[in-house]
């Protein structure tokens, strides 16, 4: 699972490896860098680039009381793994990256529409 920081870092490396793609690089070769930065930040050598979107602190809520597991969303009313009820549900996750990000999509973008 990776933070807000390390997300960001990795959501760019994807945004290039899909960009290498479209120019017709093969993806495993094209998202070999997101994928690299995943294994550094989590020790972990993902194989799937889809379950890349997922690994995302922010997305999923607290440890269950009961049974520990993360809940489903920082929202979850129960657990989704034994149904335990949440006291207090936090709220809902909304998917905001930094200036950072949108800043080298649009620059990809404007590449793209200049090539
Ligand atoms: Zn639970």
């Amino acid at each position: 699972m990776l933070d807000e920081s390390e997300f960001e870092q990795m959501l760019i490396e994807l945004m290039f490896g899909h960009d290498a793609m479209e120019r017709g690089q093969p993806e495993a070769e094209a998202y070999r860098s997101a994928l690299d930065i995943y294994e550094e930040f989590t020790g972990l050598r993902e194989t799937n680039i889809r379950a890349l979107y997922h690994h995302r602190i922010a997305m999923y809520g607290p440890p269950c009381e009961r049974c520990g597991k993360p809940l489903r969303t920082p929202a979850a009313r129960f657990c989704a793994a034994c149904w335990h009820p949440v006291r207090e549900p936090g709220q809902k996750f909304v998917d905001r990256v930094s200036p950072r990000v949108w800043i080298t999509f649009h620059a990809m973008q404007g590449r793209k529409r200049g090539a």
